[in-house]
């Protein structure tokens, strides 16, 4: 008993002592009040019009059904005209992006599979930006909206599938920020996407990020944004100002040698893809786009997928953006009316100024990420010797624009990152009087103009 009050006494002490200690540490860490998006950022927000994306919408609409085995050559019915259709948009943003976007179909023969009774072809198109700082234009951030459609029977392709939330609207959001982007010169290299085959299984972002793995493209994030059209639930409930972002905290890729790491260490809610996350919660919940970004902790809904997991597969920080309560009676519904209730996904539902603020939380993480430095690379957390501090270290950044590193951290049980200090031009901190036993800690790059990086989460130094 003595010995257990004793250790007792003595934990209590060192608490106290450590208390002071930390006090001090956090003291020195509290963020300074977050000055918002810069005026260039707010100007770009400005520029994303509702009624576009409201023209966007109801010419996918238009083209009866979008579904990826309905006519490819029709030029007005069917999947091809609507291809053709995201086609010239894209190149329309092109041409007033001064040579920087360039675009392209992407076009493969997906074989006969449980949801493909007949090999059919896909094409994915693809807008890339490319970014003007040299040590960034290889660095590349990715938003994808799909543009097959479908009804109630997924092998049905003659049936009306107009698809407006799903996913014209996330499509629209994807033609809108294009055309805004294309105006502007980003240091990194930002693609927009729309793919098709997602209803069938995915298939056009599993090509594109085959691919992507394949040549090895830096995709440093990745957004689906994937029924972004209501907000307004089945109950009627209105909830125009949250968006969800749905992203993994354990990597899918996870190897066994990583997992037993995690068990080890903690780490499971601070995969890139929850930096990701917590990243645009940081930069896009403002009064620029005023919307709420609700995080949610999981790939995606129940018994449901979207294109994020495609580039998940492939080990790439990937996250959903989606509506804040779906409504199943306009989401892969045949078109009709049941006891006066209108089924079908049709523009009628859809709120295309909601719609435009999705588009403008995008944009907001989109340019951020695309101006800022990279995350810092091979973030690591000294653990050779037993001690109460904390010391991170990491590779120092290539761009000439830096300024320097900041060190966060936050409780374990906190959700987003509580605690900054700038560091300066270093490439090692050690936080006196931070166990790193108690907190979650990393480091992020900052660049002159004040834009930040995600945050890399360390790993033991070996
Ligand atoms: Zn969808």
């Amino acid at each position: 008993m003595y010995r257990v009050r004793h250790a007792a006494l003595a934990c209590a002490l060192a608490l106290a002592a450590g208390g002071l200690f930390t006090g001090a540490a956090q003291a020195r860490g509290r963020a300074a009040a977050d000055s918002g998006p810069s005026p260039q950022l707010r100007s770009m927000l400005r520029e994303v019009s509702a009624r576009n994306i409201e023209h966007s919408i109801r010419t996918l609409a238009a083209f009866g059904t979008r579904h990826t085995l309905s006519s490819q050559d029709d030029p007005v019915r069917g999947i091809g005209a609507a291809r053709d259709w995201i086609f010239d948009q894209f190149s329309q943003s092109a041409a007033a992006s001064d040579g920087r976007m360039t675009v392209q179909r992407q076009s493969f023969i997906q074989p006969a599979g449980p949801r493909i009774p007949t090999p059919v072809t896909i094409t994915n198109l693809v807008a890339t930006l490319r970014g003007t700082q040299p040590e960034s234009a290889d660095r590349v951030y990715v938003v994808s909206g799909h543009y097959d459609s479908r009804c109630t029977d997924v092998l049905d392709f003659t049936c009306d599938a107009p698809g407006a939330d799903d996913d014209a609207s996330g499509v629209a959001a994807v033609l809108e920020l294009a055309r805004v982007m294309a105006k502007r010169k980003l240091d990194a290299t930002v693609i927009f996407m729309a793919v098709a085959g997602e209803e069938q299984n995915l298939f056009g972002s599993a090509f594109f990020a085959a691919q992507a793995k394949a040549q090895g493209m830096d995709v440093e994030g990745m957004f689906t944004n994937d029924i972004i059209g209501s907000s307004t639930s089945d109950t009627g409930r209105r909830d125009p100002f949250t968006v969800r972002l749905f992203s993994e905290g354990v990597p899918t890729t996870e190897t066994p040698a990583q997992a037993a790491l995690r068990q080890s260490i903690g780490g499971e809610n601070d995969g890139p893809s929850r930096q990701l996350a917590r990243y645009v919660k940081e930069v896009a919940e403002n009064s620029a786009t005023a919307m709420h970004v609700r995080l949610i902790w999981r790939r995606d809904r129940f018994l449901r997928g979207g294109d994020q997991i495609s580039f998940l597969q492939q080990g790439y920080p990937a996250a959903r953006f989606t509506e804040p309560a779906e409504n199943f009676a306009h989401q892969h519904q045949n078109v009709r009316v049941e006891d006066g209730v209108q089924f079908g996904d049709l523009p009628e539902f859809v709120d295309f100024n909601y719609t435009a603020r999705v588009a403008r939380v995008n944009g907001a993480a989109l340019w951020s990420l695309a101006m800022a430095p990279t995350a810092p690379k091979e973030a690591k957390i000294l653990t050779a010797q037993l001690t109460n501090d904390t010391t991170l270290t990491w590779r120092a950044n290539p761009e000439p624009d830096l300024a320097g590193y900041q060190v966060v951290w936050r409780e374990s049980t906190d959700p987003l990152w509580t605690h900054t200090i700038k560091v300066g031009n270093v490439t090692s901190f050690t936080i006196k009087d931070l166990s790193k036993d108690n907190v979650q800690v990393g480091v992020r790059a900052v660049d002159r103009d004040g834009n930040r990086s995600p945050v890399s989460f360390p790993v033991p130094a070996s």
